[in-house]
C-alpha cells in the first residue's frame, strides 16, 4: 500500500516526495495530470535544440541558505543575475526603476543624490498603504506610475493596481543607484542542465512511483493510500463548495529565430503597448550557446492553467474557508502556491515543503 499519495509532480510535490522516500524511507506515488514533471518550473529542448521554459521564464533566486544548499544536492547551478527592460515612451528602459532608467527617460543627467531629491519631489506619501497603486504612488508619484505600473498590471491581471494587495507591485523595488538587476538575493542562479534534470535526481528514488497524466479525481477511489499531500488548487478538491478561487492564467507563443539573440535582456517588458505584457528570450537565461534563438510571448488571459493566485482580499476570504475546511482533515496536507493560494515564488515553494516536512510529518514517526 502507497503510504504517501502525492497530487503534483512541481516544487512542492516532488521535495515532499524526496524527503519522505529518502527521510522517513516510506512508499510515495505522485499523480500528474501532464505528462511531465517539473510543474510549472519544467523545461525542455524544442525542435530547434534550444533549451525552453514551457511555462515562462524562471530565475531561481533566494536568501534562503537552507533552500539554496537542499536543491544543490540535486543540480549544480549557473549563475544568473535577471536583468529587464522595459518599453516606455518609446525608450528601452531598466526595471526596477533606477538611476539609469530616470536619466534615460527624462535626459538628466542624475548622481544619487539628485535621484534621491528628486524621489522626495515626486513621491505622494500616503497616510495608509492599502493597495498596489498606493505602494508605488508613495514612493515615485503618479507619472512613473502611471508610465511603468498602472497599464503593465491592468493587463496582468485584468484589474487595476487600487484593487490588488500592495505584495504584488512591490514585488518590484524602486531604487536610488545603478543597481539594474531584478532580484538582488544573495543565490541568483538557474540549473546547469535545466529544471527537468534536477527534478528527475529529486524523484530518483525507488520508493518514488509516479503516474503521469493522472488526475488525482480519477483514482483517488481506486488507489489505496495512506496519507495524501495534496498540491493541486485548494478549491478543485474541495469542489469548489465555497465558490471558486480566481486564477490568472497565460498563453504562451514561442518564435524562433535564425540568428544568434533576439533581444538584449531575456525578458523585455511592454506595459502600455501590445497584448503581451512581454517577451522572454531563453538563450539570455540558460547561457546555452546555438546559432538560432527562440522566444516567447507572454499573453494574460482569464481562461486556462491556473498560473497565479490573484491576490486581493475578497480572494483571501474565500481562500480562507478552504483553509479551515483543510485544517480539519487528517492525515491530508495542502502546499504549494496553488494548494496554499500564495504568489509564491519557487524558494517560498521550497521553503514552505521543507518546513512543513520538518514540522508535522517528520515527528509523525519519531517516539
Ligand atoms: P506547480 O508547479 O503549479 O505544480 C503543481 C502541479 O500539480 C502541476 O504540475 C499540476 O499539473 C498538478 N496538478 C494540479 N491538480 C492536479 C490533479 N487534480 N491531479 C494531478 N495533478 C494535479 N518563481 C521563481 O522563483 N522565479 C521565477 O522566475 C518564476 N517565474 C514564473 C513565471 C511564470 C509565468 C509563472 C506562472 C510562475 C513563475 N514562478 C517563478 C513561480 C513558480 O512557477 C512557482 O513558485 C512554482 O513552480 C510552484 O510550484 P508548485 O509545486 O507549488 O506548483
Ligand atoms: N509590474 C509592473 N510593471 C512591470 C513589471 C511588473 O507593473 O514592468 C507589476 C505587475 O503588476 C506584475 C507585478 O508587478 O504582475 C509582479 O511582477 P513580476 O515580474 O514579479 O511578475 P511575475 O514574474 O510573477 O509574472
Amino acid at each position: 500500500m502507497i503510504d504517501y499519495l502525492i497530487v503534483g509532480a512541481g516544487f512542492a510535490g516532488c521535495v515532499l516526495a524526496e524527503r519522505i522516500a529518502n527521510d522517513l524511507n516510506r512508499q510515495v506515488l505522485i499523480v500528474e495530470t501532464r505528462n511531465h514533471i517539473g510543474g510549472n518550473a519544467y523545461d525542455y529542448y524544442n525542435e530547434s535544440g534550444i533549451l525552453v521554459h514551457k511555462y515562462g521564464a524562471h530565475a531561481f533566486h533566494t536568501n534562503n541558505k537552507k533552500v539554496f544548499d537542499y536543491l544543490s544536492q540535486f543540480t549544480e547551478w549557473n549563475l544568473f543575475q535577471l536583468r529587464v527592460t522595459t518599453n516606455v515612451d518609446g525608450q528601452k528602459l531598466p526595471i526596477p526603476i533606477n538611476l539609469d532608467t530616470i536619466n534615460g527617460l527624462y535626459g538628466f543627467h542624475y548622481n544619487e543624490e539628485d535621484l534621491k531629491e528628486f524621489w522626495r519631489s515626486v513621491a505622494q506619501p500616503e497616510a495608509e498603504l492599502n493597495n498596489s497603486e498606493d505602494v508605488i504612488i508613495s514612493k515615485v508619484g503618479s507619472e512613473l506610475f502611471e508610465k511603468f505600473y498602472k497599464n503593465y498590471t491592468k493587463k496582468q491581471w485584468d484589474l487595476s493596481p487600487s484593487t490588488m494587495d500592495k505584495s504584488v507591485c512591490s514585488r518590484i523595488p524602486v531604487r536610488t543607484n545603478r543597481d539594474n538587476r531584478y532580484f538582488t538575493d544573495k543565490y541568483q542562479v538557474v540549473p546547469k542542465d535545466g529544471y527537468t534534470k534536477m527534478f528527475e535526481k529529486l524523484i530518483a528514488h525507488p520508493n518514488i512511483h509516479l503516474l503521469l497524466q493522472t488526475d488525482f479525481r480519477d483514482i483517488r477511489e481506486s488507489i489505496p493510500f495512506k496519507k495524501l499531500i495534496y498540491t493541486g488548487p485548494i478549491d478543485v478538491y474541495f469542489d469548489h463548495q465555497f465558490g471558486k478561487l480566481p486564477y490568472r492564467s497565460l498563453k504562451f507563443s514561442f518564435e524562433t529565430f535564425d540568428r544568434e539573440y533576439y533581444q538584449k535582456t531575456a525578458i523585455v517588458n511592454y506595459p502600455n503597448d501590445n497584448d503581451f505584457t512581454r517577451i522572454i528570450e531563453f538563450k539570455r537565461l540558460t547561457g546555452q550557446l546555438h546559432p538560432k534563438t527562440t522566444i516567447a510571448y507572454e499573453y494574460p488571459s482569464a481562461d486556462g492553467e491556473p498560473y497565479y493566485p490573484i491576490p486581493r482580499a475578497d480572494n483571501f476570504e474565500i481562500y480562507n474557508k478552504y483553509k479551515a475546511e483543510a485544517d480539519k482533515l487528517a492525515n491530508v496536507w495542502f502546499a504549494g502556491r496553488l494548494g496554499s493560494y500564495r504568489y509564491y515564488n519557487m524558494d517560498q515553494v521550497v521553503d514552505q515543503a521543507l518546513t512543513l516536512f520538518e514540522s508535522q510529518i517528520k515527528p509523525l514517526y519519531s517516539g
